[in-house]
């Protein structure tokens, strides 16, 4: 069996293959420790050999988006990661745009209000990549991910799958069996490579200001100024987490450079140099506290990942 480094010499030469690499460049919350190797696949093609190679040889692997949904162990990650950033492309077709996973969502909802279509508003302030959102099932202000989706394109990683002569297994948008923060792909384990969202025509400057409305809006609650991943807690049913925790006096509590953060409390912050260890010490004890007080269990939206 070939090392990855023999198996890719080009993606290694152009520096799209890489070792050692620390993830805390990788992560919105600055924290994570080395990955043994990560790969910034450019097609379906690197793709599909970067997870052959890794099913293979038994190497364990994990699918990278913009790492703003995860706190990923100091400890950092072992086998292959495979980051989708350079995995892009982005087309209108009537109504219609595709997105391929790696773009962000940003360039998507910018790429939408310039083509002068609707729909996106919702997700222009969401950090993520179009995969991360997908397999999320993203969403704000009253939008997800499944108002907008038409449909996707996914690779199952297995090996029978991956060398058939059509490994591109097509989700229609019901066959998504969306939910909050879930999807079927999540549950499937499936590999996000694009989708297409039906969007309506509007006036460009129209969904521009909408977009801007909800920006501020973002910007005036949220602590878009300090590393997170967001939302700490899901929205358990009939609370708010954040109420919950600021109920609980909670707001500003610090583990060592992780803490509650002051302007909402359902984020858990960076300070500086929090580790994961801090982070997964204050979401236990926030955890502890909402449950004695209240009964109510807070769980993580954040994905902890890594070697703990
Ligand atoms: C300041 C801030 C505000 C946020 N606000 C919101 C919000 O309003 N609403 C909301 O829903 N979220 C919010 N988030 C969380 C986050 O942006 C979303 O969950 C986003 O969808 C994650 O996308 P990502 O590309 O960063 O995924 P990552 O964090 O990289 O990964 C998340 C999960 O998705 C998987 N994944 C990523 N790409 C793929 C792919 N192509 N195929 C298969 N699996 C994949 C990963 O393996 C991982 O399990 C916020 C985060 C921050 C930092």
């Amino acid at each position: 069996m070939k090392t990855l480094k023999q198996a890719f010499p080009e993606m290694y030469e152009s520096g799209r293959l890489l070792f050692d690499e620390p993830l805390a460049a990788y992560s919105s919350f600055k924290i994570g420790g080395p990955a043994d190797a990560i790969a910034k696949p450019e097609s379906q093609r690197e793709l599909i050999d970067l997870l052959l190679w890794a099913l293979n040889s038994n190497t364990p692997w994990f699918i990278l988006g913009k790492g703003t949904n995860l706190l990923i162990s100091d400890k950092g990650m072992r086998g292959l990661i495979i980051g989708m950033e350079n995995y892009h492309k982005l087309t209108r077709d009537e109504n219609f745009i595709s997105a391929f996973a790696g773009v962000s969502l940003k360039e998507l909802c910018d790429f939408a209000q310039e083509q002068g279509l609707s729909g996106l508003e919702f997700a222009c302030g969401i950090p993520g990549s179009v995969g991360g959102a997908v397999f999320m099932n993203a969403g704000a202000y009253g939008g997800e991910i499944k108002d907008v989706l038409y449909c996707s394109k996914c690779l199952k990683p297995e090996i029978e799958s991956l060398t058939s002569s059509n490994p591109i297994i097509h989700f229609r948008k019901e066959e998504h069996d969306f939910s909050y923060r879930n999807s079927a792909l999540q549950r499937l384990g499936m590999i996000h490579l694009s989708s297409v969202f039906q969007l309506m025509e509007e006036e460009p400057e129209v969904v521009r200001q909408k977009m801007q409305e909800l920006q501020d809006q973002r910007n005036d609650k949220q602590p878009m100024d300090m590393p997170s991943a967001g939302s700490a807690f899901k929205r358990p049913e009939g609370y708010f987490a954040g109420k919950l925790v600021d109920d609980c006096g909670l707001r500003g509590f610090r583990i060592g450079d992780a803490g509650v953060s002051e302007k909402h409390c359902g984020f858990i912050v960076n300070h500086g140099h929090a580790t994961a260890a801090e982070v997964l010490e204050l979401i236990r004890y926030v955890q502890k506290t909402v449950q004695d007080r209240y009964g109510v269990t807070l769980e993580p939206e954040i994905r902890i990942v890594g070697e703990m």
